[in-house]
């Protein structure tokens, strides 16, 4: 079933979990032990991350170095049919512009839509580390709305190859990240959601947001959304804080805030149990000031860890 229908369904707020796929050479069962404990809050459906190449540099003993290509968390799209499989579930894979050329993107796509995948969230994926900024591949997306635009014409059935007779038509329900607190590279927040509402009249169905940790912040995205005809749900995503390095690193990596009171909740705690717990007391504040607001579904951030967003959802439900 696709997310929109999902949440046009329900009267209720709904829950859905992220995670990202195992590190390579790892069991598939690390994901199922961390999706089982939270199927009791029955989520809609649970996205997957797409993680593109990263490039190392091996030693060849010469003293020289040779530049080599890897994948650290490959198996987005098997993930996803083995959710869908084991817990019927929808299951959400990340698509993004990045390393993909627009045949590798139509190809990915058909793959998910042999397998019944009838969700995508799409992104344009950050800088391959050491360029300095996004490059998308010569035949390739450069932002989000070109690859919405490319899975809006399959939709109707157009392909790149216009010579197709008896195309069948794609069904997929396209999701987009939306960042509250602006993407780090957009000059403002009024550039970043003029781009937004592009993602939406290229037939984006429903917004996730960035992880934010101060709920004023969310409010006032999703009335600036709606004042320039944003209309679509916008679901926030939530992060329950776990370690104290945190405090520094989410700032850093997500180009977000945190609010003075959880800084220093955190920095007055002296262990990880403590820290935990500050992080999943913000989490559940969070949640029941959204959930009186009415939103249609959080999204936790689960990634591989589950604990914390099953404290949290234990208070909720
Ligand atoms: P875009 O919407 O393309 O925007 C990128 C920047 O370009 C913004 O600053 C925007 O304002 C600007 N812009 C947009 N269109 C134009 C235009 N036409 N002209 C000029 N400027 C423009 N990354 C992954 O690699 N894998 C994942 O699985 C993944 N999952 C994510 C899930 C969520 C919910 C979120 C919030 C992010 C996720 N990311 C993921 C990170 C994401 O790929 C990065 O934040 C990326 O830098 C931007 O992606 P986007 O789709 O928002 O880009």
């Amino acid at each position: 079933m696709k997310v929109i229908e999902h949440l046009n369904k329900s009267k209720s707020t709904l829950f859905s979990f992220e995670i990202l796929p195992p590190l390579k050479g790892q069991n598939i069962q690390s994901i199922y032990n961390a999706i089982d404990p939270l199927i009791e809050f029955k989520p809609p459906f649970i996205d997957v991350t797409y993680h593109r190449e990263e490039y190392i540099y091996k030693k060849l003993g010469n003293g020289l170095h040779k530049r080599q290509s890897i994948r650290k968390r490959p198996g987005t799209v098997a993930i996803c049919a083995a959710i869908m499989n084991k817990y019927n579930i929808d299951a959400i894979p990340h698509i993004i512009c990045g390393g993909f050329s627009q045949d590798d993107t139509e190809n990915a796509l058909i793959d998910l839509q042999f397998l019944g995948v009838e969700n995508v969230l799409a992104l344009r994926g950050d800088k391959v580390k050491n360029e300095t900024s996004f490059t998308p591949e010569p035949d390739g997306h450069a932002y989000t709305t070109e690859l919405i635009k490319q899975i809006a014409r399959m939709n109707e059935g157009t392909y790149l190859d216009d010579q197709l007779q008896n195309v069948a038509q794609s069904n997929f329900c396209i999701g987009v990240a939306g960042y509250p607190e602006k993407h780090f590279e957009a000059p403002n927040l009024k550039s970043d959601l003029k781009y937004l509402k592009q993602k939406v009249d290229a037939g984006a169905e429903y917004i996730v947001t960035q992880m934010f940790f101060d709920n004023a912040k969310y409010f006032s995205f999703v009335d600036q959304c709606r004042a320039i005809g944003i209309n679509v749900p916008i679901i926030p995503g939530l992060k329950p804080i776990t370690a104290k390095s945190q405090v520094n690193n989410l700032p850093r990596n997500f180009h977000i805030d945190l609010p003075d009171d959880l800084v220093e909740a955190l920095e007055a705690c002296n262990s990880k149990e403590d820290i935990k717990k500050v992080g999943v007391e913000w989490g559940i504040e969070q949640s029941k000031e959204l959930i009186a607001a009415g939103v249609p579904c959080i999204h936790f951030y689960t990634m591989s860890r589950f604990g914390s967003t099953y404290n949290i959802l234990k208070e909720l439900v």
